[in-house]
């Protein structure tokens, strides 16, 4: 699947908040965000009112940015999200949440969903001992995610598990540092899902 490779700081400049798309730099002075607190381009500081509709793109657009899924498949998973029973806008969120990148970066094992989403790619990952390489796969209750044997030889892996000292995973997951090892636990609520979307605002944008 296709990705974004453009310059992220202008994605988080243009909703107007942190999405938290580069790791470490994000937590720093050097946050494009906190240096210049406008949309990027030429008209960037211009004319800031929207529309009805134009509110609820920026929201959709702003969930596919944190999550970095493109159009078409960001569609298909609010399709699938107003098949399931419940509230769409939250089915939506624990959709997104529960791909693997998503998953990589909730455990700590990376500092952003990109650097998950690479490091899933080159297969550095298992779900159930298997390996999975493939950064939108949708994991389950009960699935175990797993650091392949090889990969934890590696230099990069013994920094990114020093960084995931640093850092706790959210209470649906079940994180064992020891063995290297995280598990879905259940289905996280939506106040444990710390996105700064409006959720309802998406699907009222794919219901007209
Ligand atoms: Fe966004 Fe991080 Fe860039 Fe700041 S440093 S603008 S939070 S991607």
């Amino acid at each position: 699947m296709a990705r974004y490779t453009d310059a992220v700081c202008r994605l988080c400049r243009r909703e107007g908040v942190k999405l938290y798309l580069k790791g470490d730099r994000c937590y720093s002075d050097k946050c494009a965000i906190d240096r210049r607190a406008y949309a990027p381009g030429q008209h960037g500081q211009g004319r800031k009112k929207l529309s009805e509709y134009g509110l609820q793109l920026r929201e959709k657009q702003k969930a596919r940015r944190v999550y970095g899924v493109l159009e078409k498949q960001f569609r298909g998973y609010y399709q699938e999200a107003s098949r399931r029973k419940g509230i769409t806008g939250e089915n939506l969120l624990q959709i997104l949440e529960s791909r693997l990148d998503n998953v990589v970066y909730r455990l700590g094992f990376a500092a952003s969903r990109a650097e998950a989403r690479q490091l899933v790619r080159h297969g550095h990952f298992t779900v159930n001992g298997k390996r999975v390489d493939i950064p939108s796969y949708l994991t389950r209750v009960g699935d175990v995610i797993g650091i392949r044997e090889k990969s934890l030889q590696s230099p990069r892996f013994k920094d990114l598990l020093e960084f995931a000292q640093n850092r706790t995973a959210p209470a649906w997951l079940e994180r064992d540092l020891n063995t290297q090892t995280g598990r879905i636990v259940r289905i996280p609520a939506r106040d444990e899902i710390d996105v700064p979307v409006a959720e309802q605002m998406i699907v009222e944008l794919y219901s007209r």
